[in-house]
């Protein structure tokens, strides 16, 4: 059985015990990762700190080179990293939609080509006989990136390579259940890097690996994606030495129906962008609002579809939807169903796990259940969908607006322009027309009010790796 090694300095780390990592597919343990502690946390921080002159004083041309040879050494590895995002996530290769490993692997060597490719230029904002006054953009030092199990090694590459191509050095700690592409990738960036750049440390669940990271005073900023609640967590700890935050949480991403849809049309589409991926994305749809007078064969049109999804082992070529990563999860899941069915919601298909072994659980469309109840107020995180019926437009942005989450949110129409207009009401931080969750490298994302604090992609994800220096020149 493959066990994976932190890396810091550049050098492989072992620590006393490990602790197990299992497919989700099979429930069986596959691999294993070292049980780090805080001391492992102090010598990364300590090997980042030691790499971070050298490294943020490079030519900005060789910072952006060694970032697209990280690209190229991604590309190169390509079926292999797949398949280890596979047997750690369940995800399928292919997946509903094409959303599955080789878009978790292909998705992370677009993102660092075109991270590599952007730009911090120095801003002039006076420039005359008196004096000359310059914005600088500065690396923050080091960084640590924190990253969730769902998209494991591409939402390491949104952290990591947006803060080494600014200038700081990383430590990088995976989620507990998905170490194993992430330690993969960590291998083949140290193996381009100087030593003491990229660090890549783990521990077991419920170590104090993430607390000491998020409290060390060597840290200056912290990025952090996964719930709000551990959010909240971060944020508090990190106010010890003010560390700058990125926060990309939890959402419960609303969509919202127009009456003048194609139904036929339109299912596929919002079937794809709530479940796949297993309706494990943070920007999933997780909310459906339609109106009432297509409710009906709008359900209908997704139940057949969730009824026909290819629900299976991720390596299969077959399989559209995989396991839940966990069982943690996956309770979650049954224990929002169970709450649903006791509020009289309809159960059009699924509704329950799938017997064998793993964590599978049947594409699931629940109808006839309104706001209040917890499968609407609470992110499910799962392969199950509640569709809500409204008459109303002003009503019904309201009801999606009234969530603590605010990550993204669409309308559904034939009439794109009414559309836009509405999604600029939803209170999110992505609104999509005809569209959900899809993001780019190249346009910021993130959250606003509990769904987090900044955000990543694009000139602007890639400013809050660094601080802000005016320069004043005088002249005269
Ligand atoms: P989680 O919060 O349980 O864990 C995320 C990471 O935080 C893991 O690495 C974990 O070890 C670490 N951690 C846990 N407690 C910590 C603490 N006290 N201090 C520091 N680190 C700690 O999240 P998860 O269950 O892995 O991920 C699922 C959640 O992530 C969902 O809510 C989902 O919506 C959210 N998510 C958000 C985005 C986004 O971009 N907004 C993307 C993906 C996932």
């Amino acid at each position: 059985m493959q066990t994976i090694s932190m890396l810091i300095g550049g050098q492989a780390v072992h620590a006393a015990t490990t602790f197990p990592v299992i497919n989700p597919a099979s429930g069986e343990i596959f691999a294993r990762a070292p049980a780090g502690d805080a001391s492992h946390v102090d010598a990364a921080v300590k090997a980042a700190q030691a790499a971070f002159p050298a490294w943020s004083a490079k030519p900005d041309a060789e910072r952006k080179a060694l970032m697209h040879a990280l690209g190229a050494a991604l590309e190169a590895h390509m079926p292999e990293l797949m398949r280890l995002v596979t047997l750690e996530t369940g995800k399928p290769q292919g997946g509903l939609n094409g959303v599955g490993a080789g878009m978790e692997v292909g998705g992370s060597i677009a993102w660092t080509h075109v991270t590599a490719d952007l730009e911090l230029p120095v801003e002039v904002i006076q420039d005359n006989a008196e004096a000359r006054v310059e914005v600088h953009r500065k690396p923050l030092g080091v960084v640590g990136s924190i990253t969730p199990w769902n998209w494991p090694l591409m939402i390491a590459i949104w952290h990591v390579i947006p803060a080494l191509r600014a200038g700081n050095t990383v430590v990088l700690k995976p989620s507990e259940m998905t170490p194993v592409a992430t330690a993969r990738f960590a291998e083949l960036a140290n193996a381009i890097l100087p030593p003491g750049v990229l660090n890549f440390i783990t521990g077991a669940a419920g170590s104090n690996v993430g607390p000491v990271m998020t409290g060390h005073p060597g840290i200056a900023k912290i990025v952090f994606t996964g719930s709000t609640a551990t959010g909240k967590r971060i944020m508090a700890n990190a106010s010890c030495n003010l560390k700058r935050l990125t926060l990309e949480l939890g959402g419960n991403d609303a969509g919202i129906v127009l009456p003048d849809v194609d139904v036929k049309a339109i299912a596929p589409k919002l079937f794809g962008v709530s479940f796949h991926n297993n309706g494990q994305t943070c920007a999933c749809l997780k909310r459906l609002y339609v109106h009432e007078s297509i409710y009906d064969e709008l359900c209908g049109e997704l139940a057949n579809l969730a009824r026909n999804a290819v629900v299976g082992d991720g390596m299969n070529p077959e399989t559209q939807l995989g396991p839940i990563q966990n069982v943690m999860q996956l309770a979650k899941v049954e224990e929002l169903a169970a709450d649903a069915r006791a509020h009289g919601a309809r159960f059009l298909c699924g509704g329950q796990r799938k017997a064998g072994p793993g964590y599978f659980y049947e594409p699931t469309i629940v109808a006839d259940i309104a706001d209040g109840v917890r499968l609407v107020d609470e992110e499910p995180f799962g392969p199950i969908l509640p569709v809500i019926k409204y008459s109303d437009i002003d009503e019904v942005i309201a009801r999606a607006n009234n969530s603590p989450n605010g990550l993204g949110g669409s309308v559904w129409s034939s009439d794109p322009a009414k559309a836009a207009a509405l999604a600029l009401r939803l209170e999110c931080g992505t609104a999509w027309v005809n569209e959900h969750g899809a993001i780019q490298p190249d346009a910021p994302f993130g959250g606003v009010k509990q769904s987090g604090i900044g955000v990543e992609f694009g000139q602007h994800g890639l400013a809050e790796y660094t601080s802000i220096q005016t320069l004043k020149i005088m002249k005269s």
